[in-house]
């Protein structure tokens, strides 16, 4: 196996399946990364421990002496702040303040979040009240919580497939309380997602016709058309509040709306336009690069999939 020693990068995975933080970093670093992400405990349900119990001075201390940093948190797969059902808005908001309260008391690289779905209402009926929402929680959590918003797939009408709406959200949380430019919210930018929802991340764009899919399928991209992520980033001002990159292959084509997750360079994005997006000069050399990939025994991200991704990096 070949290890590479430039680690300027910030190369890491989501970590689970582990007994507790402290084994969790361990893990990360057999796998050869000096990053992480992690659940704060399980995405599927609402229930958390009390934050003395799992931030334990071992976890902190294993993580400074093997320098695994930043520590990322992914938030639940149940939170909707889009949905127009209070009741869940209202436990999505109790679970996000934990979450930024957990990512403050690790001092760790912010709070992944899937804002969630409008469920067919339209962007235009949801945002008002998604924008006010996460308003509210920057102004309960404390100072050194950071809220990273999540591209989307395209699926469900989930918020944040066209990246115009996370730059909407931005700018006016911006506009409330200074948010972004105080460092409290940011985005993170999934390859597979952004594959999926019509953005290619090379500098050529694919041939639509040839992609194969059903029509439905076609929705994303054609709605859109196939736009480059780097020169939509730039446009609309992304690049400093982008905070973290999920590294992803994706098993479906260009353009499908589809989720599903693939092992690098074993999907259908080009490796040499991952490449390419990996290495832009606007790309910060802190923002970490986290694999959420199946993994070649389908049991999360491998030593494999870093030594990978340390290929399309080491320049
Ligand atoms: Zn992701
Ligand atoms: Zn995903």
């Amino acid at each position: 196996m070949v290890f590479y020693t430039n680690m300027t990068r910030k190369v890491g995975a989501h970590i689970g399946g582990v007994e507790n933080f402290a084994a969790a970093v361990e893990k990360a670093v057999k796998m050869g990364c000096n990053a992480m992400q992690i659940f704060s405990g399980s995405p599927r349900i609402w229930q958390r421990r009390t934050l003395e119990l799992i931030v334990t001075p071992e976890f902190l201390q294993t993580r400074d002496r093997l320098g695994v940093n930043p520590v990322v948190t992914h938030a639940l797969y149940l939170v909707n702040l889009a949905s127009d059902k209070a009741e869940n808005v209202e436990k999505s908001f109790k679970s996000l303040k934990y979450e930024l309260e957990f990512d403050a008391a690790i001092g760790g690289g912010g709070v992944v979040v899937h804002v969630g779905s409008h469920q067919g209402r339209g962007w235009e009926n949801a945002r008002d009240q998604v924008i006010q929402v996460i308003a509210d929680l920057l102004k309960a959590t404390p100072a050194n919580s950071c809220f990273l918003i999540e591209n989307a797939a395209g699926q469900n009408g989930k918020v944040g497939d066209d990246l115009k709406e996370v730059a909407e959200i931005l700018e006016r949380v911006e506009q409330i309380g200074k948010y972004v430019s105080n460092g409290r919210i940011g985005w993170c930018f999934d390859t597979c997602h952004a594959h999926a929802a019509g953005y290619y991340l090379g500098e050529v764009a694919p041939d639509l016709t040839f992609t194969g899919k059903s029509e439905k399928d076609m929705k994303n991209a054609h709605r859109r058309g196939a736009l480059s992520a780097r020169a939509m980033i730039t446009e609309l001002g992304l690049w400093d509040a982008l905070k973290c990159i999920h590294v992803n292959d994706s098993k479906d084509p260009f353009g499908s709306g589809r989720d599903r997750h693939q092992n690098l360079g074993d999907g259908m994005i080009p490796q040499a336009d991952m490449k390419v997006f990996l290495n832009l000069p606007q790309l910060r050399e802190t923002v970490p690069l986290i694999l959420e990939v199946p993994g070649l025994d389908e049991e999360g991200p491998d030593a494999e999939n870093v030594q990978r991704l340390k290929g399309l990096i080491a320049l």
